[in-house]
């Protein structure tokens, strides 16, 4: 059965790399009918960051990658946090030792650095505690002598391992230093933590971030010395902000909370998350989650770096927004609007049906709906359009005869205002342009709203309607 497993490090946010990583990992694993792990990896306790656990699990959560064994559900292989499985680890070493595999090293800090000013960049311990005796190395712990605990490492030959997205890797021997695998304070390093973990839970296939590529042959190396199966690598490739950066929070660029909190729905970040990397072979482009869990394959995962392009997620935004129910829409823009409008006083349905066809981000509708508060102070040059065949001289009567017209509507809605003005439109013998231009921009001051004049005006109101008109009226007559 396929086993994978997700093993962030609370470090900061969920960066866009790793939700990728997870989504990959979780998309596998449901198109398998394997197991998705959720394990923190916080060997690190001085780059723990505050809240950080607390964003893996609600981001993982909005984006419905659920795990079927974790530290919040268990499982049988728990748990699932590294801090808990801290006196895991030591006997695995000493196994190790016992094996000739790995050793106590005794070194002082003096004598490392020493040896590491000698040898320059490419620092490889000399093996030096190697030559003790077990009865050297018994006295010196039974004196209570500090020590860490080195894999040895082969010093020859070449190590090769197989990555499935970037096929067959080799390093010289030579090259891989003796890493510590437990430290002075008894606690595995991050390395061998991982290593162990991974066998111990199970895990088939690994799924992680390329940086973790020149790792390998140093964790390969340590399956083999236990005599473990080497799981199935799959390295994921780079993501870029562009063809020569990295993405990163450092300059900048969002996390995942980020995007939602931009205003960028989940299911369109899903969809461009997946296909950044990762191509289904056809031009189909839409996915929901559950869809991507039925044709996820290996196949189409990328070696080349993908480029974040944020162009392409608004469009699958606009996609998405325009897709979804009309209340869903609402409730999603119902905080935005709140910041812009009173909604108390106005049919936020109905304008979340005028917004929805033109909203690529939520925030947008911030300015599309502004003027329902205020008229912006807007130029009378607005009246003019050629095609309409309209100008503000031209627009001044018309203003002023649907004064009278709108004075007389009694129930102000979008289909009685169009039936009295279309009688007003039929009887001067106008285009329907030359009145409904004129009217959307006096009582809008925008040369382009949501929704049209009739719309508009409901949403107004008569009396807010009639006093914008008043307003425009007086505006031009100064002005023109
Ligand atoms: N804890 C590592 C990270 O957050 C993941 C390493 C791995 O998946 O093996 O980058």
């Amino acid at each position: 059965m396929v086993r994978t497993r997700f093993a962030p490090s609370p470090t900061g946010f969920m960066h866009l790399g790793n939700f990728r990583t997870a989504l990959y990992t979780w998309l596998y694993a449901r198109k398998n009918n394997g197991a998705f792990i959720l394990r923190l990896e916080d060997t690190d306790q001085k780059r723990k960051v505050e809240g950080a656990v607390e964003a893996i699990y609600r981001s993982m959560r909005l984006a419905g990658l659920d795990w079927d064994e974790g530290p919040d559900i268990g499982g049988e292989y728990g748990p699932y946090i590294q801090s808990e499985r801290k006196a895991l680890y030591l006997p695995y070493a000493k196994e190790l030792v016992e094996k000739g595999e790995a050793y106590y090293c005794f070194c002082t800090k003096e004598r490392l650095d020493a040896l590491r000013e000698e040898q320059g960049d490419t620092f490889t311990y000399d093996k030096h505690c190697m030559s003790l005796s077990k009865e050297e190395v018994e006295a010196k712990l039974a004196a209570g002598e500090p020590y860490v605990i080195r894999q040895n490492m082969p010093t020859e030959g070449v190590t090769t391992f197989h990555d499935v997205i970037f096929g067959d890797i080799e390093v010289e021997n030579s090259t891989l230093d003796d890493q510590i695998l437990i430290k002075t304070d008894g606690l595995p390093t991050y390395n061998f933590a991982n290593v162990i973990d991974d066998h111990t839970m199970g895990i088939t296939h690994i799924m992680r971030g390329n940086e973790y590529l020149s790792s390998t042959p140093k964790y390969n190396l340590l399956y083999d010395a236990f005599g473990w199966e080497i799981p199935t690598y799959l390295h994921l490739s780079t993501i870029m902000a562009d063809s020569s950066r990295k993405l990163s929070k450092r300059h900048g660029d969002p996390s995942f909370e980020d995007l939602l909190n931009e205003g960028y729905v989940m299911e369109a970040v899903i969809n461009y998350m997946a296909l950044l990397g990762w191509s289904p072979g056809n031009d189909r482009e839409m996915y929901t989650l559950k869809e991507l869990s039925e044709v996820f394959d290996l196949k189409g995962v990328s070696k080349s770096p993908a480029i974040f392009d944020k162009e392409k997620l608004t469009w699958f935004n606009a996609e998405y927004i325009r897709q979804k129910p009309l209340e869903e829409f609402h409730d999603l823009i119902l905080p935005y609007m709140e910041k812009v409008i009173d909604t108390a006083k106005f049919d936020t349905m109905k304008l979340a049906g005028l917004l929805q066809p033109r909203c690529e981000v939520l925030p947008d509708i911030m300015d599309k709906i502004d003027f329902f508060v205020e008229m912006p102070d807007y130029d009378i040059a607005l009246f003019t359009h050629k095609r309409m065949k309209t100008n503000p001289e031209k627009s001044l009567p018309v203003l002023e005869e649907l004064v009278g017209v709108l004075e007389g509507v009694e129930s102000f809605d979008t289909e009685t205002l169009k039936t009295v003005i279309s009688e007003y439109i039929t009887e001067k013998g106008v285009k329907n342009g030359a009145v409904l231009w004129p009217l959307r921009v006096a009582i809008s001051g925008k040369m382009s709203t949501p929704g049209g004049a009739y719309e508009i005006a409901e949403l107004l109101g008569k009396e807010e309607t009639l006093a914008r008109l008043n307003t425009s009226i007086e505006k031009i007559k100064a002005e023109r």
